[in-house]
């Protein structure tokens, strides 16, 4: 096969708000080869990402994306590895590339796997599929009260993990974080899983960190993640070394495996969390997590948008018998949850498996999703490098 369009579609809410929301908008593509199409979505600003496959070249080192994917050969897994190298070397020197070629890779799996009538997991290497148990992820209500509320329908829901994140956490005093770890114990009882994500809040700051500590391992949130910028690996070291019961977990900003593999490294987390909209792919992404096993790391998918980005988050997870939880956006704006024909639920037991079908298994609403759909021109010199193409 050949791979002979690349389209993409920007899709937005009507209102975009500064909440740390990440399905507010949606850079949706669509890949075609052979016969067969696929789907795959950008976790990333959809203008910029849209612009970083159609740009002029700026010199050898600063390619377009789309130079080094149309009409090349897509015929196995292979292929998928050979384009991701071009990209690394062709656009070194475009930062966004790896957003943008995130979206590609993993609709190209889809369309690989629909081809050969099998799921994307087995085509990374994997021989059989574990069920997972999701935690409700989900942001930090504005009071303590809110924060417990939000535990208990989770729970009642039938979740028995949960991950607050972000909202008004680490903006305040230590004694304000304290009071919502408790009120979010609270909430999902003493059975439930806490997760905790702080969302970088702390920056580099290790002593304002490690002042919330003691009220998180009294909580007995599972992990701590986030706590610092992605790539302040001696700051999560540092916090590691006084860490008793709660483990550091963070990887959702890598945009190259060898990101993900230095805060294992150096960083000294205990959970690695691979966004595959961001890292790359489901390439990369099954990459740390082989690497991770190797470590004694967890392996945890990140997603906060469709069930389409959902289900590529955890292809490279689902073949892991002993890494059990996984991220299970439960406040997705409409336009995430009409993105897709078919939802990725938990059953009786509280757990969730992949659709058993080709490729990622999620089907996409091209009807309901036209009215999300925001109409956008590139034009350079005259000439129009990009249109928002027909959505059917
Ligand atoms: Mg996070």
């Amino acid at each position: 096969m050949k791979i002979e369009a690349v389209d993409f579609f920007y899709l937005s809410m009507p209102e975009v708000t500064t909440a740390a929301d990440g399905s507010q908008d949606a850079l949706l593509v669509r890949v075609a080869a052979g016969g067969h199409v696929g789907w795959g979505e950008c976790e990333a600003s959809p203008l910029v990402s849209i612009a970083a496959f159609v740009c002029p070249m700026s010199h050898g080192g600063c390619r377009p994306v789309g130079a080094s994917v149309l009409g090349e050969r897509l015929d196995s897994a292979a292929d998928i590895e050979r384009i991701s190298s071009r990209i690394a070397y062709d656009s070194m020197d475009l930062l966004q590339a790896a957003h943008t070629w995130s979206g590609v890779e993993i609709a190209l799996w889809d369309l690989l796997g629909k081809a050969r009538n099998v799921p994307a997991w087995q085509l990374l290497g994997y021989s059989k599929a574990y069920k997972k148990l999701p935690y409700a992820s989900q942001l930090f209500g504005d009071t303590p009260d809110d924060t417990a509320r939000l535990g208990r329908e989770a729970v009642n829901k039938g979740f028995r993990a949960v991950k607050f994140g972000w909202g008004p956490f680490g903006r305040g005093s230590a004694k304000s974080d304290a009071d919502h770890l408790v009120a979010a114990r609270e909430g999902v009882g003493q059975d439930g899983t806490l997760l905790i994500d702080a969302g970088q809040i702390w920056g580099e700051d290790v002593a304002a960190a490690k002042l919330r500590l003691p009220a998180l391992e009294k909580a007995a949130a599972t992990w701590l993640e986030e706590p610092f910028h992605g790539s302040a690996y001696e700051a999560y070291a540092a916090l590691a070394d006084h860490c008793t019961s709660v483990r550091l977990a963070g990887g959702e900003a890598a945009h190259n495996f060898f990101m993900a593999r230095h805060l294992i490294d150096y960083g000294r987390i205990g959970y690695v969390q691979i966004d595959c909209g961001r890292i790359g792919g489901l390439g990369p992404a099954k990459r740390v997590a082989d690497y991770a096993q190797k470590r004694n790391v967890t392996f945890v998918n990140h997603t906060f948008t469709s069930h389409l980005a959902l289900s590529a988050s955890l292809q490279p997870l689902i073949g892991l018998p002993d890494d059990r939880v996984c991220e299970y956006p439960v406040a997705l704006s409409s336009l995430a949850w009409e993105l897709s024909t078919n939802h990725i639920l938990p059953d009786a037991n509280g757990e969730i498996a992949l659709p058993d079908a080709a490729g990622l298994g999620i089907g996409v609403n091209t009807v309901a999703l036209k009215k999300y759909l925001v109409p956008t021109e590139i034009i350079v010199n005259g000439q129009r490098l990009y249109k928002t193409p027909l959505l059917d």
